[in-house]
Order: structure tokens, then C-alpha cells, then sequence
């Protein structure tokens, strides 16, 4: 099924779980026959912002080339899946209100959480002064005010997660609601 071009946003600290989602509802939406693109914050930095660090002006530049990104594509059909730390309120809000399909996730995760997983070891480099001006250590993250979804992962699976954001795709109409046929 081709639905609507589309934009889900997923916002939240290093480790919350946003490609593990992002992965998982890939998945599920190409099932259905949708075109996706994941365009995930640690593959944009290796191959479109090589040149970018994490000063406030290199964050702003990296999150408004993804936001820009995911504008040509969505545009076309496809629904982009935006997997990226995306730290600043107001560049998210900016690539909202530039975009006719937003749909903002937020990957509530909180720190200690996400220290204790430490998926990429990266709280650990960040702690010992290895990495600086790392998020929500040394560097602001801020949390969306109003997201279309929220996913607590300290209360739900990552199946939990997945499923919330396919209903509400369902809920909204990007996606047709999935029917097993009988006959
Ligand atoms: P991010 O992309 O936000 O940096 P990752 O998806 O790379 O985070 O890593 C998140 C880690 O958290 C994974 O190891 C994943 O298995 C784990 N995790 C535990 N519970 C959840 C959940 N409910 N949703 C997503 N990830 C979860």
C-alpha cells in the first residue's frame, strides 16, 4: 500500500531506544507495501556532516540538513523515519512547521537509564572527559513540550513502542489499518 509522504520525528537522549524503534517500524511499514527511508542521527554524521562537530551551530546545521532531507523525500511519498538526538526545541519546531506531515516521537528515556545501558559506550567516554559536551552531560536536551507520541521505554517493550506507533499511524490515516482477509 503507497500511502502519504510523511515524517516521524524520533527525539530523545544517546541510547533511548530511537533506531531501535525506527528499525522496528521499518520493518513493519515496508511489510505493508509502504516506501520508508530511516535516516538515522549516527550514519547522517558519518556520511552528510563528516565536517560537523557538536558545538550548538554544528548541531543546528546537522539537524537542519536532516530535517531538509527528510523534506525531499516525504514530499515524494516516501515516509521518513528520523532517528537523531535532535537536542534543540526549536530547530524540531522549525522543520515542523516546514514540513506538511510532522510527526514528532518522543524516546522518553531517562539518563540514568540510558547511562546504564550505555549502548555505543559512550556515557562512560563522556564521564571520564573523553567526550565532551555530550548530551545531558555536558550539553542541553530539549524535551518536546507537545509530541504527537511519547514511548517511556522504562515502562514499555520495544514491541510496546513499535505498536504505539503504528496505531497511531493507523489512528491518523498515514497507514491503512492492517485486516487479515478470511476468505
Ligand atoms: P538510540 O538510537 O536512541 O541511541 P539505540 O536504539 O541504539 O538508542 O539503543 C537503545 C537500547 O535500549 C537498545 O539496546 C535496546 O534494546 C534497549 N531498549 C530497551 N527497552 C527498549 C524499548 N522499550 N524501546 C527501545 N529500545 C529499548
Amino acid at each position: 500500500m503507497r500511502g502519504k509522504g510523511l515524517i516521524l520525528w524520533l527525539t530523545g537522549l544517546s541510547g533511548a531506544g530511537k533506531t531501535t524503534i525506527a528499525r522496528g517500524v521499518e520493518c513493519i511499514l515496508k511489510e505493508r507495501d509502504c516506501l520508508v527511508e530511516v535516516l538515522d542521527g549516527d550514519e547522517i554524521r558519518l556520511y552528510l556532516s563528516q565536517e560537523l562537530g557538536f558545538t550548538k551551530e554544528d548541531r543546528e546545521i546537522n539537524i537542519r540538513r536532516i530535517g531538509y532531507v527528510a523534506n525531499l523525500l516525504s514530499r515524494n511519498g516516501i515516509v521518513v523515519i528520523v532517528a537523531a538526538i535532535s537536542p534543540y526545541r526549536a530547530i524540531r519546531n522549525e522543520i515542523r512547521i516546514m514540513s506538511e506531515n510532522f510527526i514528532e516521537i518522543y524516546v522518553d528515556t531517562p539518563l540514568k537509564v540510558c547511562e546504564a545501558r550505555d549502548v555505543k559506550g559512550l556515557y562512560a567516554k563522556a564521564r571520564s572527559g573523553q567526550i565532551k559536551n555530550f548530551t545531558a552531560i555536558e550539553d542541553l536536551y530539549e524535551a518536546p513540550i507537545n509530541p504527537e507520541i511519547i514511548c517511556r521505554t522504562t515502562k514499555e517493550s520495544i514491541e510496546e513502542c513499535i505498536d504505539k506507533v503504528i496505531a497511531e499511524l493507523e489512528r491518523r490515516d498515514y497507514i491503512l489499518k492492517y485486516t487479515y482477509k478470511t476468505s
